[in-house]
């Protein structure tokens, strides 16, 4: 009896409730639930900061890669937004075909994602097309691609939508460009551009057939400024004189990616050993006279970091893989106080092992650029361990990406995966959510300001 009395007691409690929320408008349950979910409110937080993104990959408009001949003209659309995507990296997307057609594609490239689904490459460009388009891609139809794959394509008829996606939707005040592709200028093609020397061709040109792209030549520098670079001695007033010459445009840092090539166990190297090497052929010179020239270059240039305030940003983790590893660096950090090592790419999979140098280490920070787009799942995991072990002013954020759709995803893949990571520690007790608010505040914004304090003076919003 008693038992019946308090069911229909709940019922009808239950249907008062029920038709309580009926009344609301969406509006208000979502401000209901945001109310009562910590993770809401911190992400809600987090998308009005306005980011300093550290390092991304955006070249001048129309040198924008994987633009494709359609009977509409030339352009980029769906086709390009994966094909210069991160998923390339683990699955073949389907060539554009000849005849232009986004249907002939379409009916191939549509099973390119069936194993990616779970996937961090492929899943870090879904909140573009849910959030700019509409769209699910999960479950997207032929149509719905069609029509996607159009829209695109009229965006890119100029810059505005670029732009405006970048500013107004990933709320981004500044972006650091790694020119990869034209290393040795330090062009600001963007309000939001800030320049990077990026250092990587400088470390290995012991001759000229060594870099093999003019724009990234130091040899073709020396030339077009009128300087010598007969001996050693000369090659190395020209490196300092592109230091200059980027501190003048207002590069901000350097940027090594030689993980990509060799090994980063960079042994102290004496001058005369490189300065042997120095001027001679390739095909005369054993990789092990190689290796000694680079390493010493690589201690050169951690000497001009600090000299020239130009913090080092340097590849770390994924790229060959092995000897990628962030500790193979250790001696060059303990040994270059005055250097400011940035560890990028949070050194994955080595995410502990970054944390545990910065720790350890005064003069290192850590990025977190990329991380969440490789693995979601050790982003979140890293961002929780490195708050464990490190200062919150040392850890910094980057989209690293080459698009508006690519840099959008990217940046709310990881305002969401920090928000969880911080959500998840005010749930545990471990952080007040005024705390995880502040430290939210530095990943994305303060901490970049902080570390290379010229960028204070680049503000614009
Ligand atoms: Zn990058």
């Amino acid at each position: 009896m008693r038992l019946r009395s308090s069911g229909s007691h709940r019922v009808a409690v239950s249907s008062l409730l029920c038709a309580a929320v009926m009344l609301l408008t969406p509006a208000l349950i979502e401000a209901e639930r945001a109310d009562l979910n910590v993770y809401l409110r911190l992400k809600a937080k987090l998308d009005k900061i306005r980011a300093i993104d550290t390092h991304d990959h955006l070249r001048a408009f129309n040198k924008i890669p994987d633009r494709v001949e359609t009977p509409e003209g030339r352009g980029i659309n769906l086709y390009s937004i994966w094909a210069h995507s991160y998923l390339t990296r683990t699955t073949k997307i389907t060539p554009w075909p000849a005849n232009g057609q986004f249907d002939t594609w379409w009916k191939h490239a549509q099973h390119n994602f069936d194993d990616a689904r779970a996937t961090s490459f492929y899943r870090y460009l879904l909140p573009a097309f849910r959030d700019l388009y509409g769209v699910d891609f999960d479950a997207i139809t032929k149509h719905q691609a069609n029509d996607l794959n159009r829209r695109i394509f009229e965006n890119y008829k100029n810059d505005r939508w670029l732009i405006d996606v970048i500013v107004e939707r990933a709320n981004i005040e500044l972006m650091f460009i790694d020119p990869y592709w034209n290393r040795l200028q330090f062009a600001r093609d963007y309000k939001f551009s800030v320049p990077v020397l990026n250092v990587t061709t400088l470390l290995s040109a012991s001759h000229p057939a060594r870099t093999p792209s003019r724009r990234d030549s130091p040899f073709v520098y020396a030339e077009r400024n009128n300087m010598s670079i007969d001996t050693f001695d000369e090659f190395l007033v020209v490196i300092e004189r592109i230091f200059q010459d980027a501190l003048a445009a207002d590069a901000i840092c350097l940027k090594s990616t030689q993980a990509y090539l060799r090994s980063l166990r960079y042994v102290k190297t004496p001058k005369n050993v490189a300065a042997a090497t120095f001027g001679r052929r390739p095909e005369d010179v054993s990789a092990e006279e190689q290796k000694q020239f680079e390493d010493f270059m690589f201690w050169y240039i951690c000497s001009l970091s600090a000299r020239y305030q130009l913090p080092f940003q340097v590849h770390t983790g994924d790229a060959r893989v092995q000897g990628s590893s962030p500790m193979l660096l250790v001696n060059v950090i303990e040994q270059n106080p005055d250097t400011k090592f940035i560890l990028f790419h949070g050194g994955y999979p080595w995410v502990g092992e970054t944390g545990a140098i910065a720790m350890k280490h005064s003069n290192v920070w850590i990025d977190s650029c990329w991380l969440p787009t490789l693995s979601y799942t050790m982003a979140k995991r890293a961002f929780q361990e490195w708050l464990d072990a490190v200062p919150s002013d040392r850890i910094m954020w980057g989209a690293d990406t080459v698009d508006a759709e690519g840099i959008y995803g990217a940046t709310e893949t990881t305002r969401r995966c920090l928000a969880e990571a911080l959500a998840e520690k005010v749930e545990r007790g471990e952080l007040s959510e005024s705390v995880a608010n502040q430290i939210g505040q530095q990943i994305l914004r303060d901490n970049a300001l902080k570390l290379f304090p010229r960028l204070n003076r680049m503000l614009w919003r």
